[in-house]
């Protein structure tokens, strides 16, 4: 017992756990998602070592297994997962199952405890990275036994056990008291809380595999199970029996022993007890199948299980191929997520890992490709990438540089646009949904991607006077004969129906003229960087000197008005100009107001107050 080290939790896990437990309960089914995850997270890890280190892995099959055992003699049911992926020392086990790494911890905290509906959203957990945690849910004691993967330093690496129960604020690692059962991985046991003895049944098990990890897991997930067979006597004992898979539990073998023992008797057909895995997820994966034969429902609930963004359905998917070049073809599917990352616009953090899978031939290679790999206006798309060749071990250096990256980048930019622009074609209802959340997007990209820029500014709506929204191409079109300019107002902020009141805008309305309402501080940015739309320019409402497209028209009429004021309101300009001297630059009769007897303007060089506060944000 001298080897047996008991620890205490962080005072904060201690906390989330009670929480975890207590607020996630009617969402407890998410536990075994969470433990598939971790267990096929640690193949992949297996797996990407073993590309540089040899040592850690023979080229056996990697895959998950999991048993029910029923409780018996007052023991409790007990559910088992197994993965024979990296695995873990002792010490890692105190640290990765005993603390928290991750950041996240307060946030969660104070999300949970603050707000009694978001805990029960089962989502936390994956988002927080709470897995393992959620094991409480259903387990009054978890054990995980665990042998690291082979190394130089550790050629015969000894299985651990780390054991916590639901209520105690300890935990312990100690050596296994059973020795090596494994030859590499983890094994996770739960000993099922009474009330949660549902998942002993085969059925809830597969159906919880169905639901959340079919798709997520690119290893095979195996369910041990026992089925009845009828041999005749004499292959009896031919029957190939693993003994890896043999379960150790003293009921099988008391039954197998009386199938035998009834066998002797004078029949020659028997029914024995076979041991059998059933593979759960025998589906090849989803973008490798015929798109014609894929339902949305298993479109949406790949994008969950795949991106682990099981608060918003996607709005939309492209599955497709391509080709590399020199015979490498590739599949695609890519994503639309529903809503942006939250720190999407205000994220100050850069991170390298995209939302992107790389993978050959069904195997993941990688998600870091970069933190500049695609333009910040496409950063949130998520897609897997699946090529048929590949070289496998290339360094992380080498596949930044390689131009197949290239290559599949301009092919997800153009599909990102094929896909917004179809919707906006076919769908005029989703594209008002899409333009909420992904509006503002197609102005950066327009702006900040010089290559994509003119299919960008096609799916940009605006408001204005006229109607609710239009496209910049379908004002193009509507324009007055004669029209030499775009018209617009704008003030970031306000609303698009106080700008469609502003004096600037009546003297153009009241001639019929349609006015983009800008309320986005982007559109001015993206205005002045684009000057012109096909081959019309841009007009600020709001500048002095504005000039209307059919100002020939009253052209006489009007120079000799504009005398006449002149001289009729002089004294008045004078006067005015006094009073607001050091405050504006000049007085001027202005010839564009209706019903406003005044307005304040910008003057004509230079930039609206919007623009200037976007220059200098940019500019630091
Ligand atoms: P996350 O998976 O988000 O990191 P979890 O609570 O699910 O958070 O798991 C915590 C950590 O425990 C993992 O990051 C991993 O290091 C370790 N771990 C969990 N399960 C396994 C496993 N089956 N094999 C190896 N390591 C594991
Ligand atoms: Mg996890």
């Amino acid at each position: 017992e001298a080897s047996v080290e008991k620890h205490h939790y962080q005072s904060d896990i201690a906390r989330l756990r009670k929480i975890v437990i207590n607020s996630l309960y009617s969402h407890r089914d998410v536990f075994l998602r969470e433990l598939i995850s971790n267990a096929n997270d640690a193949l992949e890890k297996l797996r990407l070592t073993s590309l540089t280190n040899k040592d850690v892995w023979d080229g056996t099959p990697l895959n998950i297994t999991i048993r029910t055992v029923n409780g018996e003699d007052g023991t409790s049911g007990r559910l088992v997962i197994t993965d024979n992926g990296i695995g873990m020392t002792p010490e890692e086990m105190a640290r990765n199952l005993g603390t928290l790494a991750k950041s996240g911890t307060a946030e969660f905290l104070a999300q949970a405890e603050g707000s009694p509906e978001s805990t029960t959203n089962g989502h936390l957990i994956g988002a927080f990275g709470l897995g393992f945690y959620s094991s409480f849910l259903v387990a009054d004691q978890v054990y995980v036994a665990s042998v690291p993967a082979k190394t130089l330093e550790n050629p015969n690496p000894q299985q651990y056990t780390f054991s916590s129960s639901s209520d105690d604020n300890d935990f312990a690692t100690y050596p296994d008291p059973r020795g090596k059962t494994l030859e590499r991985g983890t094994e996770i046991t739960l000993v099922l809380k009474p009330d949660a003895l549902e998942y002993l049944e085969h059925h809830t098990v597969i159906e919880l595999i169905n639901k959340h990890s079919v798709f997520s897991s690119s290893f095979p997930i195996y369910l041990f199970q026992q089925r009845e067979e009828e041999v005749s006597e004499e292959s009896v004992t031919d029957i190939p029996v693993d003994n890896e898979r043999v379960t150790e539990n003293a009921e099988d073998e008391a039954v197998i022993e009386e199938v035998e023992e009834s066998q002797t008797k004078e029949t020659k057909k028997k029914t024995i007890l076979v041991d059998d895995w059933a593979h759960l997820n025998a589906q090849p994966p989803l973008w490798t199948r015929d798109s014609k034969n894929i339902t949305s429902i298993e479109y949406q609930l790949f994008y969950q299980a795949t991106f682990r963004d099981f608060k918003a359905q996607s709005l939309a998917w492209n599955h497709f191929s391509g080709d590399l070049g020199s015979g490498v073809s590739f599949r695609a599917l890519l994503y639309i997520p529903g809503k942006l990352p939250d720190d999407f616009w205000h994220g100050s953090q850069t991170t390298s890992t995209t939302g992107i899978r790389l993978m050959v031939k069904r195997t993941f290679i990688t998600s870091d490709l970069g933190e500049d790999y695609l333009p910040k206006w496409a950063s949130w798309v998520k897609a897997i990438i699946d090529a048929d060749d590949l070289p496998l071990n290339v360094s992380r250096e080498t596949l930044q540089n390689a131009s197949f990256l290239r290559q599949i980048k301009q092919a997800i930019l153009k599909r990102i646009i094929q896909t917004f622009t179809k919707i906006a074609e076919d769908e005029p209802d989703k594209f008002a949904e899409v333009q909420k959340v992904y509006g503002t997007v197609f102005k950066l990209g327009a702006v900040e991607d010089a290559k994509n820029s003119d299919k960008l500014v096609p799916l940009i709506r605006y408001a204005t006077n006229q109607r609710n929204s239009t496209s910049l191409d379908e004002y193009v079109e509507n324009k007055k004969a004669g029209q030499k300019q775009i018209f617009y107002v704008s003030d970031a902020g306000k609303s698009v129906s106080s700008l469609a009141k502003s004096v600037f805008v009546e003297k153009l309305h009241a001639r019929g003229y349609e006015v983009l309402l800008l309320t986005d501080p982007l559109d001015e940015v993206l205005l002045h960087h684009l000057r012109k739309w096909k081959g019309i320019p841009f007009q600020d409402a709001a500048k002095v000197g504005l000039l209307f497209g059919d100002e020939e028209i009253d052209l006489e009429e009007e120079r000799i008005r504009q005398a006449e004021n002149k001289e009729k309101f002089g004294p008045l300009l004078n006067w005015l100009k006094k009073q607001a001297e050091g405050i504006v630059r000049d007085v001027i009769i202005s010839d564009r107001l209706v019903t406003s007897p005044c307005a304040v303007v910008a003057d004509a060089g230079g930039y609206t107050a919007n623009v200037q506060r976007i220059m200098s944000a940019t500019n630091k």
